[in-house]
This record gives C-alpha cells, structure tokens and sequence, in this order.
C-alpha cells in the first residue's frame, strides 16, 4: 500500500477531492504528517472515526522504530533506527551546553570508499525516504525535549552515507524540515556534509535552501586524497574548489573543511601547506576532527603534535580552525563508526 508520505499537499488535495471530501482535509493530514510527525490515522483528532478508517484503507504511514538506545557517558544518544523494510540506519544526539545537534543518515549504507570510515564498509543499500529523514529529525527533537528539555537547535548530515547522492530526497527532506507547515526550524541551523561531487555543490547553490555547506577535505593534496578517498579521483580539487566559490557567490555562505590529521599520512609540513593554499581560495574555516578508530590500522594513530602545528600555522595564516572534540566514542556513535553491526543484519 501507498506510504500517504509520498503524497504532495496537491496530491492529498485531489484525493480528498476524489473521495469527495473538503479540500481544507488536505492540509489538516499534511499538518498532523509533517509539522506533528504523527503516525497513526486514528491520532488525527479533528478527523471523522469514519473518514481516520478511510485513510488506513487507502494508505499506510510507514513507521521507523528506534531499535536500539544507547546512551554515552558524555551524554550522546546514539539510537539504532529501524526502517520499514528492516534495514537499519544510525541517528545521533549530541548535547553540548547550549545546543542539541542531531547527526542523521542519509543512505542505508555508503556507495563511497572512504578508507577512514566505517560506514564504507557497507555497500549501500538504499537512499533514504524524504519522510525516512524527517523521522529521524523528529525522534532526536523529542528526545532532546524529554532528556534535555530544550528543543533540538541543529542538525548535520554527517550520518550514514553521502547526501549528495540522494539529493532530491534530501533537498525535500531540508524544506520539510524548515517550512513553518513542517518543523519550522531554521536552515541555517542545518549543514549538509560532502564528500565534494562539483555538480551536485552547484545544484544545491543554486536551490538556494539556505544550509551551510560542510567540505570532508582530509587531504589538499590530490594524490593523497585520492589514496583515502578513492572515488574522489573523479573530482579534482580544483573542480571542487571552483563549485565552492560558486557556492560561495550564490549563498555567502562560509564552507567548513573537516579534516582529520592522521599519522604518516597527512601530518607533514607540506600537508600543512597545502591546506592553507586551498583554504585561501574561498571564505572558509576549518573542523579538525578527531579521528574515531575503526580498526583500520593505517588510520588509528592521531598525531597530537601535528595536530597543534596546524593550528598554529593556520592560525598564523588567518584563517579560522576549530578542534572538535569526539562525542559519544563508548558507544561507537562518534562520526564515521556508525553502522555496521545493525545494518548489516
Ligand atoms: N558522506 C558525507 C557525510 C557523512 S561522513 C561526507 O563525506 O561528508 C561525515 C564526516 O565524518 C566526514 O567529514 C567524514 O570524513 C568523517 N568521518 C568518517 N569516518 C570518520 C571517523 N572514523 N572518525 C572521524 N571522522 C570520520
């Protein structure tokens, strides 16, 4: 049966047309799906007994369960969510003092080889469902109210898979969450991260959502980053920085590069270099991560020395890097080792 969710506002408008219902019908459902996040028809309280009975006839609303909960000691929720189908994808609450920031999944699994992540190491098995992300949303704002009591204030595409790759869904997706007949939340609140495809930068410039724009460099030396990047040798980074500049002339929106440093990998002088030549090119400011082991090996060794030096250089250079801090390691919610276990099952 028909996921009601896939229906746009006119969609829902000519089936109540078509059962020979009002109209205005259409835009109580659409309130109670997308601004309420509702499940059940027969939730839907300013609806007839007869007309709630009518809806499940004609439609299902395709639940997501959290399956597993988790819980870190710095306060990072890490919930296994289960989609209709059985697949798994992996949602994250992060609360630091003033903010509650959900980390959603995008795909079920990765079609991206990245060396360094963990969800790599699943094929991918299917993009995600507009409503599928919107769920997740949903679920982490109510857990932020119940746990934290404050509502969630951000949200980052850094979950399971490449945005990118299922951009009309995550487009949708964004302006669900964003119209005031949807969540209503901000999107400047929300930063959609890539592994950098140029084409799909532009677009998402040009569709002018208003998201900030997250940039996984690891490397600004292209040789190197096609090594732990692979696909990525399909992208130069010129190619990549010339999207970014147009990004930057059509939203005025400041790009973040995430940036693990890595030992024997991308801890010398020159990698250094390299980055801030880059960096020069477009406003932008720099995330380095802390890496999360996945049992890779090769990428297991931080290099804290290294990772001071950058700071330092950069900041001689000008240019704004924050160290971020990972959350939520004891349960393996901390970016890049989601996955796995559930999905694969
Ligand atoms: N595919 C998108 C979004 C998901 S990954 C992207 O590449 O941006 C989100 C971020 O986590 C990326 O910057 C990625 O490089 C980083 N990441 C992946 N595995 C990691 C790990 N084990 N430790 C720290 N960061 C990791």
């Amino acid at each position: 049966m028909k996921d009601i969710r896939t229906l746009s506002l006119d969609q829902l408008t000519d089936y109540f047309k078509e059962i020979g219902d009002k109209p205005f019908r259409a835009k109580q459902v659409y309130d109670w799906l997308w601004s309420k996040n509702l499940h059940s028809f027969d939730e839907m309280t300013n609806l007839s007994k007869n007309l709630r009975d009518q809806l499940s006839q004609d439609f299902v609303i395709n639940p997501v369960s959290v399956d597993l909960l988790q819980k870190s000691s710095d306060g990072t929720i890490k919930n296994g969510v289960r989609l209709h189908d059985g697949l798994m994808v992996e949602s994250v609450l992060i609360p630091t003092e003033t903010r509650t920031t959900a980390c959603v999944s995008s795909q079920v699994g990765c079609s991206l080889n990245c060396e360094f992540c963990a969800t790599a190491k699943l094929k991918r098995m299917r993009n995600l469902e507009v409503a599928e992300i919107v769920d997740q949303v949903a679920l982490i704002d109510r857990q932020s109210r119940l746990y934290f009591e404050r509502p969630l204030s951000n949200i980052v595409f850094m979950g399971m898979g490449e945005p990118m790759m299922n951009y009309k869904n995550v487009v949708e997706a964004v302006r669900k969450i964003t119209q005031p007949e949807g969540l209503g939340m901000s999107p400047r609140r929300i930063t959609v991260s890539t592994s950098g495809i140029p084409k799909m930068i532009r677009m998402l410039a040009d569709d002018q959502l208003k998201v900030k724009l997250a940039l996984s460099l690891h490397s600004a030396i292209e040789s190197k980053r096609n090594e732990i990047m692979p696909f990525s040798s399909k992208f130069p980074l010129t190619e990549i920085m010339e999207a970014l500049q147009y990004w930057y002339q059509q939203t005025g929106s400041v790009i973040t590069f995430e940036y693990c440093v890595w030992k024997g990998i991308n801890d010398g002088d020159e990698d250094i270099r390299a980055l801030i030549r880059y960096c020069r090119q477009v406003p932008s400011k720099v995330n380095l991560i802390q890496y999360n082991p996945i049992g890779e090996g090769k990428f297991d060794h931080r290099n804290v020395k290294a990772e001071e030096k950058y700071v330092r250089e950069l900041e001689k250079a000008g240019i704004t890097i924050m160290v971020r801090k990972s959350r939520g390691g004891d349960i393996d919610a901390a970016c890049g080792q989601l996955a796995n276990k559930s999905a694969e099952r």
